[in-house]
């Protein structure tokens, strides 16, 4: 189909974007690389007043490394992440969760705040935000507010960000060294979304047994999930094999997935559990 009619702006500030999405009264849209919009637009899904283009604010491209963590501007493309070094020690499990996003095309264009304010369920940055605590900083009409991402997604394309709202950053806090990790989906092809994926990561006490250990899981819920009592399973725990098959067993447990056309209820809850142990598996095994 063709995409309706629609005014466009591109703005050269922060302040002018925001002042052009609340001039129309919630029919305005912020555009970053397009990558879930402009589909949403051919297919009527969408139909706003006008599209305010986020591309020539530099500021919000920044990826920013400090002791408190990793600051991605939500202009930061898949593609600078993927290209950015420090980031392998920095983030490896953002790292390897973006590796997974779409196709190289799409990571060339789609970012990370037009992700996490699609809120698309079976997407992997919102699955990451969400198992690392990260925050997210928006800025709109009524000035900056900081939002915690257990509290910023509402349900399948539903957040907690106001019509007028522009995501600046989203905030991951510091990676120790040490710190055991893994990142594993399933999707039918190559670049799909996930049928269902788990990010999990661990530090370990001097004994080398399991503590604050976050486990989220990505395409069974209507948002993602932080799987607390697969944490709970692990943590004080030696990751020897009684332990992970009790982590995929809770896993399962804790999920209440629906039917669609892609799979089961039965078959993903299934899917989540071996998606935990294997990147419990992976976790357990990499060298620190
Ligand atoms: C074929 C295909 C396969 C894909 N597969 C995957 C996949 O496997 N995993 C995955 O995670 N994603 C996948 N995607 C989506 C892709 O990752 C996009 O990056 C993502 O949907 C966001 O797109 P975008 O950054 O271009 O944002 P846009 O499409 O420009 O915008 C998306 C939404 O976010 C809003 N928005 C954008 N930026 C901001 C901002 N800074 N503040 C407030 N609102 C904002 C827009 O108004 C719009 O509502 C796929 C897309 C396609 C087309």
């Amino acid at each position: 189909m063709k995409m309706p009619p629609f005014e466009y702006a591109c703005p050269t500030t922060l302040s002018e974007a925001v002042a052009l999405l609340a001039s129309r009264d919630g029919d305005a849209k912020a555009l970053a690389g397009g990558q879930s919009l402009v589909p949403m637009l051919a297919f009527r899904l969408a139909q706003p007043a006008l599209l305010v283009d986020l591309r020539k604010l530099a500021e919000l491209r920044e990826i920013r490394i400090s002791t408190d963590g990793v600051r991605l501007g939500a202009m930061a493309r898949w593609r600078d992440i993927l290209d950015d070094r420090q980031l392998a020690a920095a983030h490896p499990l953002l790292k390897a969760a973006v590796a997974e996003v779409a196709h190289y095309q799409i990571r060339n264009r789609g970012t990370v705040g037009g992700s996490i304010a699609h809120a698309d369920p079976a997407a992997e940055m919102p699955g990451i935000a969400v198992t690392c605590e990260a925050e997210i900083s928006v800025v709109g009409k009524s000035g900056s507010r900081t939002i915690k991402s257990a509290d910023f997604f509402h349900g399948p394309l539903m957040t907690a960000l106001a019509a007028d709202e522009i995501i600046v950053d989203v905030r991951l806090p510091a990676w120790p060294a040490r710190r055991r990790w893994g990142f594993v989906e399933f999707a039918r092809r190559r670049g799909d979304f996930a049928l269902a994926a788990a990010a999990v990561f661990y530090d370990e006490d001097a004994n080398g047994r399991a503590r604050n250990a976050h486990v989220g899981a990505i395409g069974v819920a209507d948002r993602p999930l932080r799987l607390r009592p697969v944490e709970a399973v692990l943590n004080g725990q030696f990751l020897d094999e009684e332990t992970i098959a009790k982590a995929d067993a809770a896993a399962s447990a804790a999920v209440a997935p629906q039917d669609d056309i892609h799979a089961s209820a039965a078959y993903r809850r299934a899917l989540i559990g071996t998606m935990v142990e294997r990147a419990l598996r992976a976790a357990h095994a990499r060298p620190v």
